[in-house]
Formats: C-alpha cells, structure tokens, sequence
C-alpha cells in the first residue's frame, strides 16, 4: 500500500516534502500534486481541457513525483485512478502554508484534495501549519507521520476525513490536541477594480477574516495552542427542523396549488 502526498501550494512547496520526509520511514510514498499554487480552488476538478502531467525530479530519493497542470482534485484523481495503478492506501494533503479554519475549509485545496480520496472510500487527512511566513514544519510533520501510522494500524474511522491544523509554534509551546469542529470564520472579500489599458480587471482581495471564538472549535483551539483536528464528511444537511423554516412546506405547497391549479 502507498501514501498519496499532494498539496495546494504546489509540487515544489517545502510544506510537501517536510510531509514527504516525515512519512518516507512509514512506507512507500509517492507524491502527485499542482505544478503550482492552486490555493483556495478547494475541491474543484478539471472536466473541460485535457490534464497534463508529467514526472519530475525528486528531492527526496525513491519517491516518483508527479506534477499535474491541474487542481489539487485532479492530482488525487490522476493518481488514483490511473497513474499509480490502484496501489493508493491513503491520501495525505499539505503541509499547507495557511490555516485551514472554519468556513476556509469549504474552499481550500488542501482541504479538496483529501476529500477527493475520501471520494475514493480511502482515509485522508490535510494538514495545515497556521501561518504564512515564518513557516516551520516540526510540529506538523511528525504530527502527520504518526497520524498515518494510527491509520495504517487501522485505528482511525473512516466515515470521516481529518482536517489538521498546528499552531506555527515550537513543540514545547504545543498545549495539547483537541478533536473539534469547524469555528465560525470567514474572510471579507472585497473587490479591487482597476484598468490595463483595453478593459477592466477586478481582484477579489482577502481582508483579515470575521471569526467567533467559541469552545470546542478549530479557531479556539488554535487561539490556545492546541493542536486542532476535525473529523469532516460530505453531509452538509442541518436539518428542517430550523425556525425559518418550519412552515415553509405547507406554504410552498399551498402556493404552488395557487400557481399551479388555479382553478381549484
Ligand atoms: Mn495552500
């Protein structure tokens, strides 16, 4: 059985190959990730060109790297399901530079790429160091190789996937791990226009996010810390029973009586 290392930040991410390195001494690994930065595509996949993909060198000797001019999605599929012969155990995403953190987990690649081998009925994890300079990998790295051993001994379910994130700190500074859910946190978007001669361009720009710091989510833990992981499915349903919308059957139904019948 092989471990699938992939990313968003891209086949050549010091992130990945801290992954890489830490996961080598466990098994066979192989790398297939974005030939470049493909952060926040979260889980989008490639349908109408075709994918390119090809073998590069790798820093990281006995690894076979693969470096596809697609999304992080595309990467997983590629390697699934053609590229590495059906021999994928598990689907290993990061480490990615940037927290992946209450609502950012709907949109990141990171996040993407690993729910595309959970498409694939296989156990994934993506795993995120929460900062953007200053980037260390210490922590998150043997974090993530022990993860994978725990998986391999079969001791994680897998009606969930993980989303990992690890305080950019030193282990001594570590207070803890916490199993949590996602935090109520979102970025601002806002909207830059401007002019390149012949026609109007816009960039959708990330303000500091709006976030809640509430017990038992990833973004408390964070605050104190902790090392976060989240169990993530794909059920996304809250249920009906929600006061907006308790009587809005009988409403609609009633309306489309009206709409429909109305000579009743
Ligand atoms: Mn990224």
């Amino acid at each position: 059985m092989k471990v699938l290392v992939t990313n968003d930040d891209g086949v050549h991410s010091p992130g990945l190959w801290a992954l890489v390195r830490a996961l080598v001494p466990l098994g066979q690994v192989v790398v297939c990730a974005p030939d470049r930065e493909q952060s926040a595509v979260g889980t989008s996949i490639t349908l109408h060109v075709p994918v390119r993909a090809r073998q590069v060198p790798s820093p990281v000797e006995g690894v076979p790297t693969w470096a596809v001019e697609g999304t992080p999605g595309d990467s997983v599929i590629l390697a699934l399901d053609h590229l590495l012969d059906h021999t994928i155990g598990l689907v290993v995403s990061g480490i990615n530079d940037g927290s992946n953190l209450g609502h950012d987990a709907l949109i990141s690649g990171t996040v993407g790429a690993a729910l595309q081998g959970y498409f694939h009925g296989l156990p994934a994890l993506a795993i995120s160091v929460t900062a953007i300079k200053n980037m260390r990998y210490d922590v998150a790295a043997p974090l993530a190789a022990q993860l994978v051993r725990l998986v391999l001994e079969g001791r994680l379910s897998q009606e969930s996937f993980l989303s990992v994130n690890v305080p950019n700190v030193p282990a001594e500074e570590i207070q803890g791990v916490e199993i949590t859910k996602l935090g109520r946190r979102s970025y601002r978007d806002t909207v830059a226009e401007g002019h390149d001669g012949k026609r109007t361009y816009y960039w959708i720009k990330r303000a500091e996010p709006d976030w809640r710091l509430e017990p038992g989510t990833d973004i408390y833990a964070i605050e104190r810390k902790y090392i976060s992981i989240t169990p993530l499915h794909t059920d996304w349903t809250c249920g009906g029973q929600q006061p907006n919308l308790v009587g809005l059957v009988p409403a609609l139904e009633a309306a489309l009586r009206d709409e429909f019948e109305p000579s009743l």
